[in-house]
Order: structure tokens, then C-alpha cells, then sequence
């Protein structure tokens, strides 16, 4: 498979209880292989695997950690007839997905232990996120030790936001101490799908203001102006912003104090029905999947029309707050689940805001988000680097 000056990126996305990969062959942007092992640690692992013109294959499997799951992934990768490659080592680099890069990471950056205590260090701030990409890091470290390894954070594409975008109301010490601010995620995607909006509008990156709806089970959406991330609707956790599958989005904190005295909920209980109970799910009290509430609006469901609404009213409101933000607006993006198929919602939301469109002579675009190539470019980048040096 190896060709001259190429180099195999293993893209890595490790979750709680799966792990997400790809090997893409670059810089021809090739994707080799694809798969999941879901359900680590739990029984019943299984590893789903697609290489690239070759027949897909589901097996059941022993995966009772990162570090199996890892060893699964690189087996079935070097595994005939179905493996793409004939050893280990020519996989150049891997490109690991990690949530939270604090305020320390700007950029995507090679794995060495200062970054490594820094994502550990960072795990407080995304406590269900950070530990599993940590666990794929150093499963890789152990199988692999000799590779490098690349972290992509979420957080990076956000950091250019100015402090009036990411301050919160709060005491300014609240912030210097505890670094209570907006950091905003989804970044690898809204990256990938303004720079992908340039190329196809033939404009420079540098030159436009762009609005990005990720909109799939979690939604964010950002004002990328001349190329950096002004501002994102995601806060300090995923939970702000828009209204999404399971999550509420914005709510007045005060709403949430009230009902933790007047339910005597916990911090678990509320965390709970904040961010699973509420959004999408909570609203039409049936499915936190677009596809089923758009199928019981069409029959007349009364919550699952409002559930739209709310939906498609607060995107309308972002929209309009990012063409102040940026005093105007080239392109709106849709991408993700419901952003690239739920034509009947982009519609919703292209049609409530016709006089802008026009106004601004805004042109309006889906393209299919891929955060994996984001992440397969930025590791070949920084290892080609490494190998000039
Ligand atoms: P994730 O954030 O987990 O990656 P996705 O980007 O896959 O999620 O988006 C999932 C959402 O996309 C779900 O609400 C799903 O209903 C919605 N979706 C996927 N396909 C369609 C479709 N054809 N029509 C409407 N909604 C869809």
C-alpha cells in the first residue's frame, strides 16, 4: 500500500465505550479502512470493519479495554484478505480526537507527556470525554511505542475567540481561578466545513464570514469570521447553545436552581435532565432523534411539531446573532445528521430568514462534515514536519 512520500495516518476517535477509527493514506486524502469496536468492557464487544472495494464484515469480540480494542483495530487492519496493510510500522502516525484542549492547546499537537498532563489535567473540565481519548493515547503508546502520535483537539479551532466572546457574565475571578469560560467544540467540523465552503465558493478563507450549523445529535454553531472561529454557541460544556437531541441548550441558570430546590434534586439528577432528558427527547416527550419526530409531525403529533419549532426557531436566532457578530455573512454551512438530511428543517430555517438571505446575498450550503480527514491532515502535517526537521 505504501507509495513514495506517503504516509498512513491511523485517525483514532475513543470514546467511552467504543472506538471510532479510520486509515487514510495522505496526502492523497485516501480513506483505506473504517470501523467501530463498541461495547468495551461490557460483554458482548463487537468490532464492525469496512476496508476500502472489499466486502464489510460485523464480528463479536473480546474487548474488555482501550488497549483490546486498540490491539483489535490495528489486528484487523494488518488481518488477509481483508487487511490493508502488511505491518504495523507502516502506519506513520496516529491522530487521536480529544474533546477538551483547555485554554493551553491552539493548535493540533504531537503527544509528549507535558501533553499528556495537560489532557489529564484537562479531564476536569470534560470528565466523561477526556479519560477515554487519554485511554487510546496510551493504549497506542504501549502497542506502538515507537509511533507518533498527534492530538486534535475540539476546543482548538475556538481558542482564536476574543475574551468578549468567551467571558461569561460571572466575577472576573471566577473565571482566572476556576477558567469558567466558553472554550466550544464540534471544532475539527466547523474547521473542516468553512475551509471546505471557500474551496467551493473559490473565495479566500481569509476573505469571508461563514456560519456553521453542525446539527446532529449534539448541535453547535459557529461564526467563523476571515477564518477564525469568532464566537460558538457550545460554553464551557456542550450543553449551551442550541437545542439538541437530548440536551436543552440555553436556559436561565436561575430556572435550574429553582428547580433544584423545588424538586430537591442533586447534581446528578439535574446534570441528568439537562443533558439526557431535555433538547429534542424532552420537548416531544417521544424520540431525541430527528427522523422519528419528523415522522410523527407529519402525522399531525402535536409535541413533535413543537419540538421542531423550538429547534428551529432558537438555529434562527444564532444565525441572526452571527451576522451582527460579524457584521454581515457570505455563506450559511448545514452539515451532520440533521443538518445534511433534514431537508424539511434547513428549509424551516432558510425560509424564516429569507429577508437576510437576500439582504446579504447569502449563498447557502450543505456539505457532509468530516471530522476524521480534519484530523488525518493535521497528524500528516505536524509528523511531515517532524521528519524534515
Ligand atoms: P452524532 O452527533 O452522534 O455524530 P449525527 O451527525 O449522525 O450524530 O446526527 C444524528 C441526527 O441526525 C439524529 O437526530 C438523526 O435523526 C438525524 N438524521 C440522520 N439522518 C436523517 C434524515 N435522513 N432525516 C432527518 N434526520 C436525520
Amino acid at each position: 500500500m505504501s507509495q513514495k512520500g506517503n504516509i498512513l495516518v491511523l485517525v483514532l476517535n475513543c470514546g467511552s465505550s467504543s472506538v471510532k477509527f479510520q486509515l487514510y493514506d495522505m496526502p492523497r486524502e485516501r480513506c483505506l479502512a473504517k470501523g467501530i469496536v463498541e461495547k468495551i468492557g461490557q460483554s458482548g464487544s463487537l468490532l464492525h470493519y469496512r476496508a476500502k472495494d472489499k466486502k464489510p464484515y460485523k464480528s463479536k469480540v473480546k474487548a474488555p479495554d482501550h488497549t483490546s480494542a486498540v490491539e483489535l483495530v490495528i489486528k484487523s487492519l494488518l488481518d488477509a484478505p481483508r487487511g490493508v496493510i502488511s505491518f504495523a510500522d507502516e502506519i506513520g502516525v496516529v491522530g487521536h480526537r480529544v474533546v477538551h484542549g483547555g485554554e493551553e492547546f491552539k493548535e493540533s499537537t504531537l503527544v509528549n507527556k507535558k501533553v499528556l498532563n495537560a489532557i489529564r489535567r484537562f479531564s476536569k473540565l470534560a470528565p466523561l470525554h477526556n479519560p477515554p481519548n487519554l485511554a487510546g493515547i496510551h493504549a497506542c503508546r504501549h502497542l506502538l511505542p515507537s509511533l507518533a502520535q498527534v492530538a486534535v483537539f475540539d476546543t482548538a479551532f475556538h481558542q482564536s475567540m476574543r475574551s468578549y466572546a468567551y467571558l461569561y457574565g460571572l466575577p472576573y475571578h471566577i473565571y482566572k481561578k476556576y477558567k469558567i469560560r466558553r472554550y466550544g467544540f464540534h471544532g475539527s467540523s466547523h474547521r473542516y466545513v468553512s475551509r471546505k465552503a471557500s474551496v467551493m465558493l473559490k473565495r479566500p478563507f481569509g476573505s469571508l464570514k461563514i456560519i456553521t450549523c453542525h446539527l446532529g445529535n449534539g448541535c453547535s454553531i459557529t461564526a467563523v469570521n476571515k477564518g477564525e472561529s469568532l464566537d460558538t454557541s457550545m460554553g464551557f460544556t456542550p450543553l449551551e447553545g442550541l437545542v439538541m437531541g437530548t440536551r436543552c441548550g440555553d436556559i436561565d441558570a436561575a430556572a435550574v436552581l429553582y428547580l433544584m430546590k423545588k424538586k430537591e434534586m442533586n447534581i446528578s439528577q439535574t446534570d441528568r435532565l439537562l443533558n439526557e432528558r431535555s433538547g429534542l427527547l424532552g420537548l416531544s416527550e417521544s424520540s431525541n432523534d430527528m427522523r422519528d419526530i419528523l415522522r410523527l409531525a407529519r402525522r399531525g403529533d402535536q409535541k413533535a411539531r413543537r419540538a421542531i419549532d423550538v429547534f428551529v426557531y432558537r438555529i434562527k436566532k444564532y444565525i441572526g446573532a452571527y451576522i451582527a457578530a460579524m457584521n454581515g455573512c457570505d455563506v450559511i454551512v448545514f452539515t451532520a445528521g440533521i443538518g445534511e438530511n433534514a431537508g424539511y428543517v434547513r428549509q424551516q430555517i432558510k425560509r424564516g430568514i429569507s429577508a437576510l438571505i437576500s439582504k446579504f446575498k447569502i449563498s447557502v450550503l450543505v456539505i457532509p462534515t468530516n471530522e476524521e480527514l480534519m484530523i488525518a491532515r493535521d497528524a500528516y502535517t505536524i509528523v511531515k514536519k517532524k521528519r524534515k526537521r
